[in-house]
Parts: structure tokens; C-alpha cells; sequence
């Protein structure tokens, strides 16, 4: 008997043609225990849609299946510094054996390799410890692949054909959440499993893909800007009107204006365009909008708009910033070593640009006992000025400044003591 998902809401990816038969209620969320859940539907060009399919009925993990799961070496795919100052992201495998964990570590930096080149993680690369569980299974695959009725006994009771449909591929979120809880640290989770088949789905907790099929990374892709970002499905369903209250998604709005997202308003945004306020969004054709025309929140193979960009940019750097509490909630950050009377410039020793006028802040974060300085410079079109500095004796500094668009350099100066320090940051 299968163990089937406990949510109200799942990622489906299918490559054939969908028959969506759908509830007459435009209400998306379905109360938990429903018969029925919605599903999200990945088409292999990229669309993306939803369906309502009959609910499986969750199964309780017995208590051996979690002491089973207990029992998993972790190794790094990268590990780049303590968890206190990163994001971890951890991959689980379904399907493969003790002899295929080569594979197992080959289709998960492919997968992270697709997910790091894209932006914002691209950003991040370097700041993100990437951990691999070495789940074991008894055998090898997942169930009903290639076709139905293809049985196999898995430590995570992967299987397509979901809800009865072929490339939604679920799993026993329990186990992999148990799994993957062997890691040192869990800020998101990659369930992968050993098939080539195109298929995925999106739980609350995790997303899963096809480990050899290339084509299903996007799907994690799309999924973390859920679980990390928190931002909303873009697409939407033709013939549909939404009536609900304002959404706390940051991606959509009910305000013709756009006004939700104003300070983006008429930038352009790496989806095409610029950022206005398009009709459509939330699972609604009418009643709702969205921020550009077609960004990864409403087609997969789309970077993210301006907006999605910035809130996955915030919700990662969070994980990476300083790891202090004076730190905290900055967008970016970087890290550095000084000797004493030395100087540093960052980002990464260079130069940002600022596309609007807006707010720079910047908190830096020294070792105790030095004296440590941050200045920001502007290009000024011969020089570099000085427009703003923390210039405390302590380690400590924060500093603020409105400017328009243009160059900007951040400065560190150790004036006393050495040692090591995060720059966190937040630009227009
Ligand atoms: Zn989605």
C-alpha cells in the first residue's frame, strides 16, 4: 500500500496532453482531508497549470520506518562554512542502491549545478553547503517506471503515476523529511530519484524530481520559490474571477495599479519588459495581478521578475548573513579577512550597480576587541566619493544612504586589530 501525500496541494509535471476536469469553485484552498486535492501540472513547454485529482489518503509512518530512517551517512556535495552562516540545502535520493551511490552523487550536483546557475542562487553559489544524504534502497528505481504495475521496495516509496497520473512523482514525505533531518542543517530539500522518466511534484516541505531526466530540475526550481521565497503562482486558469482578500504574497495583488510592488513599477525585469500590472495570476484570470508577463512563478525555464528576484535574493541571504542578530535581514553578504591597518573592497573587491534611486544599508560585523570602518563610495564620474561611513571604534558599524542610480563600492578598514568579518548588505 502506498503512503500517499498529506498535503492539500501538489506539483504535478506531465508530458502528455492534460484533460483538466476541474471543480466549478474558484477557491483554491482545499480544507485538509479533503477527497480532493489541487495539483499543480508542469507541461513539458513549459506551462503550467493545476488540477483537481482525487486525494490518497495519508498513512502513518510506523515508528521502525522512522529508526530506519535514522540511519544515513551525509556527505557534502559543497561545504562552504558553518550552518550558522548558510543556507543548506539537502538532497535526498529514492532508487538507488548501496553500489549506485555514485549515481546517486552525480545526479544531485547536476541537479544543484541547474539550481546554482540560476539567479538568484547564482549569486549565492559559493554560500550555499549542499548536503547529501546517502539514502540506501533496497533495490533499484522507483515504482511504476517506465509503466505501471513496475514494483520496487525503496526507502522513500518513490512512484510516479500519482493520483493517477503519470509524471507526478510522489514519495512518503515523512521519511524524506527524516532523511534529509540527518543533515546538519536543513533550510531546503531535494528529493531526487533514480529514473529518467520526466516527472516531479511540489510538497510543502520539499520538491522532488527525476534524477537522470534534465528536463525536471526546473521543477525544483520553481518549487524552492515557493518553499524559500514564499512567492505565488503566477499562472492562472482562463474563466476564472478571484474574490478574496488581499494575498500575502508578495507576487500578486488585487490592485490594478500594482501598486503592491510601486517602487518596481516600469523596470525592466529579467523575464522581458518591464514590471507593471498584468491581469491574471493566483490560479485567476480576472481579479488579480501579477508583476510581469511571463516569469519562472508562471512558466518553467523563466528566471524570476525583479520582484521574485529580490525576495528569493532576501530570503537566501538571510540564511548567509553575518550570523549575528545585528546583521540579520540583509540581502546580501559577504565575508572577508583583514590584517591590522589593511583595507578591503566589496563586493568580491569591485564595484555594484545601482539601476534606481533607493535605500543602501550595510552592517558590518568585526571580531571583538578591533576597531573596524565601513565607508560607501559613489562613482561620481572621475572619482570615488565618500557619501557614507560607520565609523564607531568598536567592530561593529552600520550605515544608511539614499542615493540615486549609479557605481557604489563599500570600503573596510581595519584602523586597529585583524581578523575576520561579514559585510552584509541590502542595495535599491
Ligand atoms: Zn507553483
Amino acid at each position: 500500500m502506498r503512503q500517499g501525500p498529506i498535503i492539500t496541494r501538489l506539483t504535478v509535471a506531465i508530458a502528455a496532453m492534460v484533460t483538466a476536469v476541474l471543480a466549478t469553485s474558484s477557491a483554491h484552498a482545499v480544507p485538509r482531508g479533503e477527497e480532493r486535492v489541487w495539483r499543480e501540472v508542469f507541461l513539458p513547454n513549459g506551462t503550467i497549470t493545476e488540477m483537481y485529482l482525487p486525494a490518497e489518503r495519508p498513512a502513518a509512518v510506523r515508528s521502525r520506518d522512522l529508526a530506519a530512517a535514522a540511519t544515513a551517512n551525509v556527505s557534502a556535495l559543497q561545504d562552504t562554512g558553518s550552518v550558522d552562516s548558510r543556507f543548506d540545502l539537502v538532497f535526498v535520493g529514492d532508487g538507488y542502491t548501496a553500489s549506485e551511490l555514485g549515481t546517486y552523487r552525480q545526479h544531485a550536483q547536476a541537479k544543484w549545478n541547474e539550481i546554482a546557475a540560476t539567479a538568484p542562487w547564482s549569486k549565492y553559489r559559493s554560500y550555499v553547503n549542499v548536503w547529501l544524504v546517502e539514502v540506501i534502497s533496497a533495490q533499484s528505481g522507483v515504482d511504476n517506471d517506465p509503466t505501471q504495475g513496475a514494483a520496487r521496495s525503496t526507502a522513500l516509496d518513490m512512484y510516479f503515476w500519482c493520483g493517477g497520473t503519470e509524471h507526478l512523482l510522489c514519495l512518503n514525505e515523512a521519511k524524506a523529511q527524516q532523511y534529509a533531518a540527518q543533515a546538519p542543517a536543513v533550510d531546503a530539500i531535494v528529493a531526487i530519484g533514480n529514473s529518467g522518466k520526466y516527472g516531479g511534484a511540489g510538497y510543502p516541505s520539499l520538491s522532488t524530481a527525476s534524477g537522470a531526466n534534465a528536463s525536471s530540475g526546473q521543477i525544483a526550481i520553481h518549487e524552492l520559490g515557493h518553499s524559500v521565497g514564499g512567492l505565488a503562482d503566477e499562472y492562472f486558469k482562463t474563466g476564472t474571477t478571484y474574490g478574496g482578500a488581499e494575498p500575502a504574497e508578495p507576487n500578486v495583488t488585487r490592485s490594478p495599479s500594482g501598486s503592491k510592488w510601486g517602487a518596481y513599477l516600469g523596470r525592466p525585469t529579467p523575464d522581458g519588459g518591464v514590471i507593471g500590472a498584468f491581469q491574471g495570476g493566483y490560479y485567476h484570470e480576472h481579479g488579480i495581478y501579477r508583476p510581469s508577463q511571463d516569469s519562472l512563478m508562471r512558466s518553467l525555464g523563466k528566471p524570476f521578475n525583479s520582484i521574485g528576484l529580490d525576495v528569493m535574493d532576501r530570503a537566501i541571504g538571510s540564511k548567509i548573513s553575518g550570523g549575528t542578530q545585528a546583521c540579520a535581514g540583509y540581502a546580501s553578504a559577504r565575508t572577508g579577512s583583514l590584517a591590522a591597518g589593511g583595507s578591503a573592497y566589496q563586493p568580491d573587491g569591485t564595484y555594484y550597480y545601482a539601476t534606481a534611486a533607493g535605500q543602501h544599508r550595510a552592517c558590518l560585523d568585526g571580531p571583538p576587541g578591533t576597531n573596524l570602518n565601513v565607508y560607501l563610495q559613489k562613482w561620481s564620474g572621475s572619482a570615488w566619493q565618500t557619501v557614507a561611513s560607520g565609523t564607531t571604534t568598536g567592530p561593529d558599524e552600520t550605515l544608511s544612504y539614499q542615493g540615486t542610480s549609479g557605481y557604489y563600492i563599500f570600503l573596510i578598514q581595519a584602523v586597529s586589530g585583524s581578523g575576520a568579518y561579514t559585510l552584509a548588505y541590502t542595495t535599491p
